[in-house]
């Protein structure tokens, strides 16, 4: 079968390699989609902290090809969606405080979603709803980090919110937390097409922040108090830092987007301190699959998915996201 390896910085290679054998507790799977993430591309540019060699690939969904002994809850033909980030040790520290997330041993090795087949154990697998196309399905994990995002900015009926950026994760933020409550949503993002679509998706106002001034717009859309919560979901510096200036005092700031490691981010110290802001970053957890999966059959999935292209083109898939062309891209596997 074929499965991606990036053996290190800028070298992607498909590789051929034997297909699993089935194993007691764990569920073989033909991947049909996998879709690329912007991790996937830092990874094989250099600017995300992991060992080489790689697998990369974690958005998926595919059919089970075979379950194997003691596997109660998929058998062969079932359409599923499952997360293939490594298992936390259930020893250290953080696990024993319930944060597998942020487990001390935990390796990275096992993702590998770029593959024909993928070996899973039973307890990362979900069975996709029947109405949600696979196209789709491969479209929870990022849903669960969006529900996550929207979990830690606590937000509450009627809130106000500005989205900086309206790439995949930014869409997922807005339709979220409309369905949270937020009933003010701008999205700040400078591509038309990305701005258009936002709109369509339930985003109150749009702004280009290359062509309009971001704070003004936020100022006359709260009356000069600021937003309750921004979310950054576009990894971009001068977004982050401007985020202080726009949100209320006693706001949220959310960091989804990931600034590439070692750059560094300048915030105001007496904004962050006179208005008492609450910062925050995401990371990937395991709490939040299961709703993620609840949720694809209400959230709007197809507009997101613009381009496709097959596994053996992979790299050119990961060029056109470089390029930033259309919004999500999938994988056939
Ligand atoms: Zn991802
Ligand atoms: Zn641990």
């Amino acid at each position: 079968m074929k499965k991606a390896v990036i053996y290190g910085k800028g070298n992607l290679q498909i590789a051929e390699m034997e297909v699993p054998r089935v194993e007691p507790g764990k569920v073989l799977i033909r991947t049909s989609f996998c879709a690329i993430c912007g991790t996937d591309l830092h990874v094989l540019e250099g600017s995300f902290p992991v060992s080489f060699p790689y697998f990369p690939g974690h958005e998926c969904s595919g059919i089970v090809a075979e379950a194997g002994e003691g596997v109660t809850m998929f058998k062969k033909g079932d359409r599923v969606v499952w997360i293939p980030y490594a298992d936390p040790c259930g020893k250290c520290v953080f696990c024993r405080m319930g944060r597998g997330n942020f487990c001390l041993s935990r390796t990275r090795a096992e993702l590998g979603g770029f593959a024909e087949y993928a070996l899973m154990e039973e307890r990362k697998i979900y069975l996709l709803p029947d109405a949600v196309p696979l196209e789709e399905g491969a479209l929870m994990e990022p849903l669960s980090i969006a529900v996550h995002a929207i979990d830690l900015a606590e937000i509450k009926t009627a809130d106000r919110l500005l989205i900086i950026g309206g790439g995949a994760i930014g869409l997922l933020l807005l339709q979220v937390s409309r369905i949270s409550g937020a009933t003010a949503i701008i999205v700040s993002e400078p591509d038309e097409q990305r701005r258009r679509l936002a709109k369509e998706l339930g985003a109150h106002g749009v702004v280009d922040p290359r062509a309009e001034n971001l704070a003004k717009t936020v100022q006359s859309w709260t009356a000069g108090f600021g937003v309750d919560v921004v979310l950054e979901a576009a990894g971009v510096v001068e977004a982050c830092e401007q985020s202080v200036e726009l949100v209320r005092r006693g706001g949220k700031i959310i960091f989804v987007g990931v600034v590439p490691q070692g750059r560094k981010v300048s915030l105001s110290h007496f904004d962050i301190f006179s208005k008492e802001l609450v910062i925050k970053g995401v990371s990937p957890n395991f709490l939040t699959h299961q709703r993620a999966v609840n949720l694809l059959p209400v959230i709007s999935l197809k507009p997101l998915l613009t381009h496709q292209y097959d596994l053996p083109h992979l790299v050119e898939g990961l060029q056109a996201f470089k390029r930033r062309e259309g919004i999500k891209i999938l994988i056939r596997c």
